[in-house]
């Protein structure tokens, strides 16, 4: 092993203003009934910027805008219109895309190598996606002529902030729709620079409107008459009461909510392979992935060998810097989930399951875990069944490959899982068999704009992603 030189990013591309406000009707206004707070780097909990937390009134303007927007503008377009404006929002974050990326590891901590590799190319892969389905929308499946369903409100969490703005944003405005958006309370910058980007393409002002805020505000906006749909990323509690909040009304809704897949490796497997997959099914954006491999099930005859070679490989991974392009593993997104994964993981240690971490140093300030392994599991430890939403790993085996199937869907969530062998019956065996809405094979945590994605059980309901996306936005 040797020792890397650091090589970080220069955050001198991004231009981060002292206080934000609102995005409503196409310009930023000062809050009417809102409050403001401060948004921090969790790597160095230095204060980011001041934004506000929206209330009420705040949320009425921004729904009033988009109604407005969507009546007098945005439904009637052509859709090859609409396309123009989407390729363009695509095309301006490819532009900024470095910018894009520097802010999004300042403001969530994940390392720049994952905001620069995987989360920007993703975004503007999404816009592209859906801008070619406007002026198509007629082929898709709903008939020869599907309509909007009006303004969506949609909240979104803060492990992919721009990126689950783009799984939201995208399919909403190629089916016609407006929108007003709530993105996370801790993670707020890199949508508010999105509305930038808005002003930038033309975009008819009201057909993009961001309420930034708390939970408060996200229940505001979930349960504001005057929204048509409502689209949910978040945990299985929240989702919850707002399934609760809209029955009744005739607002359509679609959940995406927790997780916890089970990555089952086969004896047959590529262990080489194998073990990059789990580490990148867990350990990816520390852990703070709702499709995340959170169980490893592997087969008992290879379980020590590969799990020596995954501590081998673990101690390997570098923790740190975000900024730095040769950091792994970033900073935990808040100190509330710091503490989250904290609990969890003594309780796993209480309830009998044994313990090893990453030898790797933890910076004094912000908020940091080690990659975290967890051997002597048993389904019913809650480290087994609840989402750590952190880089926790749990390992059990199993013997049969119907042991397998058993284990992995003994979990009251159904989002993903992956399976490695070396046999395509077996895959074809187990995809039949496991309850997942994502079964990944001989890879994990891939994502295309063109494959849909979403639960089963407690993880949710409606598909984003894909043809299957647009259903949730159309009046179908
Ligand atoms: P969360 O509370 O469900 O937050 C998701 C989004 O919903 C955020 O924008 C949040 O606002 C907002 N929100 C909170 N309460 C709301 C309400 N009553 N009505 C409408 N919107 C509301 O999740 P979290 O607190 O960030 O994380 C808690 C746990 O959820 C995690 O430990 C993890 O297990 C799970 N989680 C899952 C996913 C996923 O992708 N499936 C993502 C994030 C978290 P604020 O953030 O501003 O409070
Ligand atoms: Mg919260």
């Amino acid at each position: 092993m040797f020792e890397y030189a650091p090589a970080p990013e220069s955050r001198s591309i991004v231009d981060i203003r002292p206080s934000y406000g609102l995005f409503v009707d196409g310009d930023f206004v000062d809050p009417e009934d809102g409050v403001r707070f401060k948004t921090v780097n969790p790597a160095t909990e230095e204060v980011l910027a001041e934004v506000v937390a929206a209330g009420p009134r705040d949320v009425d303007r921004a729904v009033a805008a988009a109604r407005a927007a969507h009546e007098t503008r945005w439904s009637t377009l052509p859709g090859r219109e609409r396309a123009k404006y989407l390729y363009r929002l695509a095309r301006i974050v490819q532009e900024r895309s470095r910018e894009l990326a520097v802010l999004e590891s300042i403001d969530n901590g994940k390392p720049i190598r994952e905001s620069r590799d995987v989360d920007l190319p993703l975004v503007a892969a999404h816009f592209f996606y859906y801008a070619g389905w406007a002026d198509k929308l007629g082929y898709a499946g709903f008939g020869p002529d599907p309509r909007p369903l009006g303004v969506a409100g949609q909240v979104i969490p803060w492990n992919f902030p721009l990126l689950m703005l783009a799984w939201k944003l995208a399919p909403a405005l190629a089916c016609g729709n407006t929108v007003v958006l709530k993105p996370a309370e801790t993670t707020p910058l890199t949508a508010l620079a999105f509305a930038e980007i808005c002003q930038q393409a033309d975009l008819p002002p009201g057909v993009v409107n961001i309420v930034t805020g708390a939970g408060e505000t996200g229940r505001t906006l979930v349960e504001h008459p005057g929204i048509d749909k409502v689209a949910f990323t978040g945990s299985t509690e929240v989702g919850r009461q707002i399934a609760r909040s809209v029955a009744g009304t005739t607002k359509k809704v679609t959940l995406e909510l927790g997780g916890k897949a089970a990555n089952v490796v086969f004896d047959d497997a590529p262990l080489d392979q194998a073990i990059e997959g789990i580490v990148n099914g867990i350990f990816f954006n520390q852990g703070h992935v709702c499709c995340a491999g959170s169980r490893l099930l592997v087969q008992e005859s290879i379980a020590d060998d590969l799990l020596d070679q995954l501590k081998r490989r673990l101690a390997t991974l570098r923790l740190g810097d975000p900024l730095d392009k040769n950091t792994d593993v970033g900073a935990i997104n808040s100190s509330e989930q710091l503490q989250r994964i904290r609990l969890l993981s003594d309780i796993g240690e209480q309830e009998g399951a044994e313990r090893w971490s990453a030898p790797c140093e933890l910076p004094d300030r912000g908020f940091w875990f080690p990659p975290t392994v967890f051997t002597g599991v048993t389904q019913a430890h809650r480290i087994a069944r609840e989402e750590v939403f952190g880089p926790v790993l749990s390992v059990l085996t199993f013997r049969t490959p119907a042991e397998a199937v058993e284990k992995a869907n003994n979990t009251p969530y159904g989002l993903s899982a992956g399976v490695w062998t070396d046999k395509g019956s077996r895959i074809l065996w187990m995809a039949q068999r496991l309850r997942a809405g994502v079964v990944w094979a001989n890879t994990f945590n891939r994502f295309d704009p063109s494959s849909p994605f979403g639960g089963y059980k407690e993880s949710g309901y409606g598909r984003e992603g894909g043809r299957h996306g647009l259903e949730a936005y159309l009046d179908v």
